[in-house]
């Protein structure tokens, strides 16, 4: 990273820390041959999901693979819930008394822009009527109620939109969370195992059992297959030949890219997690274009042409400050920002083991330090008054569809596999959602093989 006069703290090395990845109890492997109704390779926090709900609908027999050997996009501490996806979520409270472990932190959330910036989220608010506000922010209403936030170089005309609805989760106790309501709905015959799924093959045109090979070479059957796999889905799809059967739904499936990003985690004192920022929601802030054109290199977007990138490209996003325990980073309370263009993978020749190679290189890395430069820059504009004691940037990916939605997708000649991909790096936060509209599909799956 070049120097830069406006610097305070140290970037300490993030590498692949897989920091208080607090995994809960895993079963033993099944004997190989072993058959289930369903199996679920992921458990992250779309897997996890979709496994407890076909529980919750009548599987039993379910099989779940947590992958160790595979990097997760979800492989943090906090990951925004926008405030659509946690309004009316009321059955979160009830998931995390049942399962006794807590996973979601109401904060609100705040996005800070140009008119057109904020109208798009309050538009969305409006719609579905959740409870929120909006002011310039030279308002007083606005100054009062977030005293952390700078109003210097902010654009005249600038206004914000906020809620106390939003908040985040913790993807790592949100999944601890669903394995253990899936143990109970499938009155203990659903199990997560450690291993991870190398090859998927449909049962074929005559209904066989899909089968589903484990890294220790043991094959399992099931009646349908779950790839939740976040950004391994396509390329281990591709690789078991389930994207070029020439159906044109799975082609449109194969377009699913990765994306490389890059966070910034700036530790805090705890003098100033309580003091300063103890109001602080979570933000989504379109940055100035005097601020984005100062950081010290800009960079075209290569993926250019979507929405949601061009979005991305201009508008970064800000948690509050969350503890990690260490010991990566160390032990202390963050705030992460993250944003910026995206960098696409490249496609060309892809293979399931270039792609694992890359993926891995990429997550062991400190992440891309052009971007981690231009975020220090902005999290400075926004937050002048602030001590930050370190900075530490990470890799992270998503997968992204050319359509800018998430990509459910029956593939397989026995139409026995459904993959999901394409979280366009929101995911985790309507993750039960999504599992619930994924679950109906493979029950409506597991009832159309069903003898009759
Ligand atoms: C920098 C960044 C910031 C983000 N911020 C937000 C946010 O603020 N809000 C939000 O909602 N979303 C956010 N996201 C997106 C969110 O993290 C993803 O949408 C979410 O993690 C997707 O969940 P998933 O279960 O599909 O995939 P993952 O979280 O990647 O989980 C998949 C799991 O499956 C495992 N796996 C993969 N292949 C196999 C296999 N073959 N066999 C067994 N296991 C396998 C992986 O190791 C992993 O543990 C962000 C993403 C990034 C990168």
């Amino acid at each position: 990273m070049a120097p830069s006069t406006r610097r305070r703290g140290t970037r300490v090395r993030a590498g692949d820390a897989r920091e208080a990845a607090t995994r809960g109890a895993r079963d033993a492997r099944p004997p190989p041959g072993s058959s289930f109704d369903v199996i679920v390779l992921g458990n992250g926090p779309i897997g996890s999901a979709v496994a407890r709900h076909v529980c919750a609908l009548g599987a039993r027999r379910v099989l779940v693979l947590d992958s160790e050997r595979l990097t997760s996009g979800s492989d943090d501490l906090g990951r925004i819930v926008r405030p659509l996806d946690a309004e009316g979520r009321d059955e979160w409270t009830d998931m995390e008394q049942r399962s006794g472990t807590t996973f979601f932190t109401k904060r609100g959330s705040l996005a800070i822009g140009s008119e057109t910036f904020v109208e798009r989220g309050a538009s969305r608010l409006r719609a579905r009527d959740v409870a929120h506000r909006r002011a310039k922010t030279a308002d007083d209403a606005f100054g009062e109620r977030f005293t952390f936030f700078t109003r210097k170089d902010v654009p005249e005309g600038y206004e914000a939109v906020w809620d106390d609805v939003g908040g985040y989760v913790n993807p790592h106790s949100m999944r601890e969370a669903q394995n253990a309501l899936m143990r109970e709905a499938s009155e203990g015959n659903a199990m997560v195992v450690r291993a991870t799924g190398e090859r998927v093959e449909s049962g074929g045109a005559n209904g066989d059992k899909c089968t589903v090979t484990i890294d220790d070479g043991s094959a399992y059957t099931c009646d349908v297959c779950v790839m939740a796999c976040g950004y391994y889905t396509e390329p281990l799809a591709r690789e078991c030949g389930l994207i070029d059967d020439g159906d044109e739904d799975a082609t449109r499936f194969g377009e699913v890219r990765i994306a490389r990003r890059t966070v910034l985690l700036a530790e805090v004192l705890e003098s100033e997690v309580t003091g300063a920022l103890a109001g602080m929601p979570t933000i989504k802030y379109e940055v100035p274009r005097a601020i984005l054109d100062a950081a010290r290199v800009r960079r075209v977007s290569k993926g250019a042409g979507s929405d949601h990138s061009a979005n991305e490209a201009k508008s970064v996003y800000v948690l509050p400050p969350i503890y990690y325990p260490g010991p990566v980073p160390s032990a202390g309370w963050y705030v992460k920002i993250g944003g910026g263009p995206l960098d696409y993978f490249d496609k060309t020749d892809a293979s399931w083991i270039k792609t694992e190679r890359e993926l891995a290189e990429w997550m062991s890395s400190d992440g891309d330090e052009v971007v981690a430069d231009q975020l220090h820059d902005i999290l400075f504009h926004m937050f002048p008054g602030i001590n930050f004691q370190s900075l530490s940037s990470k890799a992270c990916a998503y997968a992204t569809s050319s359509d800018g939605s998430l990509q459910v997708q029956t593939l397989g000649v026995g139409r026995d596999v459904i993959a999901v991909a394409g979280c366009q790096g929101k995911g985790a936060g309507p993750a039960d959602a999504i599992g619930v509209d994924v679950a109906r599909v493979v029950i409506d799956r597991l009832a159309a093989r069903a003898p009759p």
